[in-house]
């Protein structure tokens, strides 16, 4: 049987885009739907603009630590309008590069919502194509806990194109989303609160981590209260909203902004035409290849609930189009060790094992741990301090894991991913020369262990 084409992608995100793009660079004809902005949520309402706008917002601690420099700095001011508007502009860039690396790969760009008519058919805007396989890669949605009055709640995806800074803000949460935007609202000015129903925010990254960014970001100002949760949201005469919480208190605030997890997008899809299988989380289900219950039917990204970063996704598009178009260049993805940055104010870095998790998976651990105030910030007020931790298998002297809280922690960690990938020991780390002055030298001097 022919088909139109060979591979049909649904979604032109992060992992989407990857896959096409690979997969007719390798000379397969590939078509790919997207249904509402090209790049995914990374480009549109994701990585890209939230990165934006934490520079935004850095500006203001920026302008204070100047004056300890020797700058002054006239009374300074800042627009949201103008950020938002010019944010816009290098996002529809984007979107154009997007459209073109598409396109100068050969590949049929279909815009408008795709949906699965059986196995080896996909429509889209009243049109039926065929396809020898089809990927899905559709991303997800965030999601606001049903509770009344939540449709005056927003999440990230209006947060980008409000129209105004809210004056007061309550972020409700306590994962990645809930920290980076808590740090922008509270360095562009707003009266910042952030709410999460659990003990300690941050589940799953290191403890000394989670510590320290509570600690930090409370001297900045936001007000963190954990233990705690909405059950109700209330829109007041005068347009502000009222939050009772679950202890009956109430909280005013003129923005409440949700970021309690993302579904996944699979919303008039029509996988119940196919076999396709949705696991217990809701997410679809797939094998080590990609492939769903349906053998035509692959799924990648943040639609099959892995790891949801964008680099996770790309690789997972990068594996689909080798093995299937060019198999001698084709790897398995590695899950492990993948490094991450939470973009919060200072940021986060972590690669591999917590101390937690090395424990609990039975490792003997020594622990290397230190705190310090970044040279910057030393002709400053700011008390603003940096943690850098390693977690060292005691028995092997093998890196377990590096985690660290201060500025560029994203930047440094990238390079200690690849230490830690090949197996580094700390014995290696100690034997690499630092650079100096820098705070990332620490990681390489880090002598005095703080707990067996
Ligand atoms: P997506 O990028 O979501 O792409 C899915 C695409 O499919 C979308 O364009 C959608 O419109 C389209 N689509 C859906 N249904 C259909 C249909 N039926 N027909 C046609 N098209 C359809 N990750 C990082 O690594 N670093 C970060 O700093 C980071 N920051 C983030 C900040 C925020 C606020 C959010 C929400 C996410 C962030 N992420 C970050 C996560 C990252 O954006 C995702 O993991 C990544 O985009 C997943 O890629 P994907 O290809 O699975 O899906
Ligand atoms: P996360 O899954 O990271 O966090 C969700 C948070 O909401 C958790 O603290 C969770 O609490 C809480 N929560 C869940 N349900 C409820 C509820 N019903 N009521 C109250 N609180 C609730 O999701 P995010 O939305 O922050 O981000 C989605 C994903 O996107 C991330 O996991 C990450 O993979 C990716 N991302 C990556 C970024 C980066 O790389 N810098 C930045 C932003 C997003 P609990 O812990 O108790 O379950």
């Amino acid at each position: 049987m022919t088909y139109d084409f060979d591979l049909f992608v649904i979604g032109a995100g992060s992992g989407g885009v990857r896959a096409a793009r690979f997969s007719a660079d390798y000379g397969a004809r590939v078509a790919v739907a997207e249904s509402r902005y090209l790049g995914g949520t990374c480009v549109n309402v994701g990585c890209v603009p939230k990165k934006l706008l934490v520079y935004g917002a850095h500006f203001g601690e920026d302008f204070e630590q100047a004056t300890g420099f020797g700058w002054s700095t006239e009374k300074t001011q800042f627009d949201w309008a103008t950020l938002i508007a010019n944010k816009n502009r290098e996002i529809e860039r984007l979107n154009g590069i997007y459209r073109k690396l598409l396109l100068n790969s050969g590949v049929t760009l279909l815009e408008g919502h795709a949906r699965l008519t059986d196995a080896h058919h996909v429509e889209v805007n009243g049109q039926r194509y065929s396809a020898e396989r089809i990927l899905i890669a559709t991303g997800g949605w965030p999601q606001i806990p049903d509770i009344p009055g939540r449709e005056h709640a927003i999440t990230s995806n209006e947060a980008f194109f409000l129209d105004k800074l809210p004056n007061r803000v309550l972020v409700v949460g306590g994962g990645y989303i809930a920290v980076e935007f808590a740090g922008i609202f509270n360095g562009l000015g707003s009266n910042t609160r952030l709410l999460y129903r659990g003990e300690m925010f941050l589940r799953g990254f290191d403890q000394s981590v989670r510590a320290h960014l509570a600690e930090e970001l409370t001297k900045k100002g936001v007000q963190l209260n954990f233990k705690t949760d909405i059950v109700r949201i209330d829109k007041q005469q005068d347009g502000s909203l009222l939050a009772t919480l679950g202890d009956g208190s109430r909280l005013e605030a003129d923005g409440i902004f949700y970021a309690t997890g993302r579904r996944p997008m699979i919303d008039n899809l029509g996988l119940e035409n196919t076999f396709v299988e949705i696991n217990d989380a809701g997410y679809i289900s797939v094998d080590e290849n990609f492939e769903t219950r349906e053998p035509s039917i692959l799924a990648l990204g943040d639609v099959i609930g892995g790891v949801q970063l964008t680099p996770v996704a790309t690789a997972e598009g990068t594996a689909i189009a080798r093995r299937l178009y060019n198999p001698e260049q084709y790897r398995p993805v590695d899950y492990r060790h993948i490094p991450t940055a939470v973009f919060s104010q200072p940021s986060i870095g972590t690669v591999g094992l917590t101390q937690e998790q090395a424990i609990s998976e039975g490792h003997k651990v020594t622990v290397f741990e230190s705190r310090f105030r970044p040279m910057k910030l030393t002709l400053t007020e700011s008390s603003e301090k940096t943690l850098m931790k390693l977690v060292v298998d005691a028995r092997t002297d093998r890196v377990l894991g590096a985690h660290m809280v201060g500025p560029d922690a994203g930047e440094i960690i990238q390079g200690l991913a690849i230490a830690l990938k090949a197996g580094a020991t700390k014995r290696l780390f100690d034997e690499t020369i630092g650079v100096h002055p820098t705070s990332a030298e620490e990681f390489v001097t880090l002598r005095t262990p703080v707990s067996d």
